[in-house]
Parts: structure tokens; sequence; C-alpha cells
């Protein structure tokens, strides 16, 4: 039990959440993964939906900004606001 509230509060936390109802990777955008400079962000084989594949970002936020969607949130630690 423990491991699985471990487990949602990893996932909650995660730096850049994708909502998948709004991603529109699946009709063929790539826009996230071409701007991201760290390389951060995938489209996933399965649900071909954006994720975040490595957990390191930068807070710089043009996956934010450019996804037509508006499907990026980048979640920004209260020490860096
Ligand atoms: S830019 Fe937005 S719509 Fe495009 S793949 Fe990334 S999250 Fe999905
Ligand atoms: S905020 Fe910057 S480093 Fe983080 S995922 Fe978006 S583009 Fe990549």
């Amino acid at each position: 039990m423990a491991f699985i509230f471990k487990e949602i509060a990893h996932r909650t936390a995660a730096p850049v959440l994708v909502d998948e109802d709004k991603c529109i990777a699946d009709k063929g955008c790539t826009v996230c993964v071409d701007v991201c400079p760290m390389d951060l962000l995938a489209i996933h084989p399965e649900s071909n939906k954006a994720y975040m594949q490595f957990d390191e970002c930068w807070y710089c936020m043009p996956c934010e900004k450019d996804c037509p969607t508006d499907a990026i949130q980048v979640n920004i630690p209260y020490l860096l606001k």
C-alpha cells in the first residue's frame, strides 16, 4: 500500500503533465517533442500521446507555450517561481 501512495505522489509531482484527451500526437503533432531542448518528451508508442520520458525538466516552458491544444502543464517548483 505504501508503495502505491508513493507512486501516486511521484506521478502527481511530475514536472510536466500531458492531458491525453487534448493531446493530438495521434494525429501527427510532435511540437513539444521538437521544442524541448533536453529531449525529455516523447510520443508513447502505445497511447500515441506525448509523455515525459525523462524527469529532468529545465522549466524553460516552450513545450507548454507552443502546444497547439494547451495539453501540457509544466509545474514549476515553488522555489523557482
Ligand atoms: S505539442 Fe501538445 S498536442 Fe502536440 S504532441 Fe505535444 S502535448 Fe500533444
Ligand atoms: S519545460 Fe523545457 S525542459 Fe521541461 S519539458 Fe518543457 S521544453 Fe523540455
